[in-house]
């Protein structure tokens, strides 16, 4: 696995990633770490874009955890900074 480089930057109550303010969002991936969401709907609701939906499969905790539109995805890291329980990293 190759190396991971988080660039999340929580200033107040706005979000801003650094490689958004440098390439407009358009390099940046988000990774979902299935075992951990627990279906609460946060990054649901709260992704600009809309291309957070729950996925079919059931994880190991009995929960139907979220998939992302990787097309859609702008990379905002909106998700990162609501999700209670860690599922998101975004990636460079
Ligand atoms: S990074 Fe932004 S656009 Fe992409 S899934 Fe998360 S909230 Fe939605
Ligand atoms: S905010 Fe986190 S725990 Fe809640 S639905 Fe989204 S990924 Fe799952």
């Amino acid at each position: 696995m190759g190396m991971r480089r988080v660039y999340a930057l929580n200033i107040g109550t706005r979000f801003y990633s650094t490689e958004q303010n440098v390439n407009g969002g358009t390099q940046m991936k988000v990774e979902i770490n299935r075992a951990r969401c627990k279906e609460c709907g946060l990054c649901i609701h709260n992704c600009p874009k809309k291309c957070i939906s729950k996925s079919t499969e059931l994880n190991d905790a009995g929960y139907y955890p979220v998939q992302i539109d990787d097309e859609a995805c702008i990379g905002c890291g909106i998700c990162y900074t609501v999700c209670p329980d860690g599922v998101f990293h975004v990636l460079g």
